[in-house]
């Protein structure tokens, strides 16, 4: 065997790692035009098996950030899907967690900047394993970017594409110089939108309130299900609309959501303590909590969302 996860699929070929390579002269404009996704495939002991979370949504996302970069795929959606389920197969023995990294660029090399339309894409999926930290008591800390977040106007943050996160980039190194974890970035009109890699919530008077997409926030498949969850199992009124910068330091509790992130609780905003300033809150916890269920196929009835990995 070539080793767990050495594997590469790469426009219908599944090769060694080592193989995928693509030339120097084709990383500049070919990284302009990428766009990407980051999936994570959990595993069930209740099942005894992987499962890819909502990976057909990501892979929808995926096509449509491509579709949207003027970039063509000849696979679809359910082509994508399946040669992960591949991918997540040679892992399956490890009872590890696996994080997926599809992604599309430009093929072949582009001496021109403006890359045209109608262009084929090439599209990779790697996979390597992470460690999730649901349910582990983990908490961050956050400090509004002193860069504002970039126009959606200009660059649509319903595509997730490189160069979305330049922004991304020099606002978590901003945050880091303050001493937080992570950035949250007002938009021009100074209204909450969305960290460098994950969605913002917030808990006031017991109500969950979450960043409309209109405002420049990533259609994020983790708040999809979150505010979902949220709704239908635990019972919780969850508002869209436009949020505050000040809101996010009166409320009783901020959390960060995400493929990588997952639920992450935030305990402190720009020096202001969320609720004890050392835990998370309890509407913050139950969610987690339920996410964790979720994932792993431990509660509910969400196999729309799961897609296991038999074994052949
Ligand atoms: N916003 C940004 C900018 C992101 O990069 C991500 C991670 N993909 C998210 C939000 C969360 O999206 P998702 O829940 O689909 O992973």
């Amino acid at each position: 065997s070539a080793g767990y996860g050495r594997l590469i699929w790469r426009d219908g070929v599944f090769m060694p790692w080592e193989e995928a390579t693509v030339h120097i002269s084709s990383v500049g404009h070919a990284s302009v035009s990428a766009a990407f996704e980051g999936v994570h495939a959990y595993w069930s002991s209740t099942r005894q098996t992987l499962h890819g979370f909502r990976l057909r949504e990501h892979m929808q996302r995926l096509l449509d950030s491509l579709r949207m970069s003027w970039l063509e795929s000849e696979f679809d959606a359910d082509a994508l899907v399946g040669a992960t389920v591949e991918l997540l197969a040679s892992w399956q023995a490890t009872g590890k967690d696996l994080h997926i990294r599809p992604w599309g660029f430009a093929a072949g090399t582009h001496r021109q900047q403006m890359v045209p339309r109608g262009t084929p894409a090439e599209i990779a999926i790697e996979t390597w394993e992470f460690e999730s930290k649901l349910g582990q008591g983990r908490t961050c800390t956050l400090a509004v970017s002193s860069w504002p977040r970039f126009n959606p106007g200009a660059s649509p943050a319903s595509m997730k594409v490189f160069s979305n996160y330049h922004n991304g980039r020099l606002g978590t190194i901003d945050a880091r110089a303050r001493g937080a974890d992570w950035p949250v970035f007002l938009n021009a009109s100074g209204h909450v939108t969305e960290s460098s890699g994950a969605c913002v919530a917030l808990v006031r008077r017991g109500r969950l309130i979450t960043p409309p997409l209109s405002d420049g926030v990533l259609d994020s498949i983790t708040r999809r299900t979150v505010v979902q969850l949220a709704r239908e199992e635990l019972g919780i009124d969850v508002e869209t609309r436009p949020v505050e910068r000040t809101e996010l330091y009166l409320a009783e509790e901020v959390f960060l959501m995400g493929t990588s992130a997952e639920v992450l609780p935030a305990v402190e905003v720009d020096g202001f303590p969320v609720g004890d300033g050392r835990t998370a809150g309890e509407v913050t916890r139950a969610i987690e909590s339920r996410y964790h269920d979720t994932v792993r196929a431990v509660t509910g009835d969400h196999d729309a969302w799961l897609t296991p990995v038999h074994l052949g």
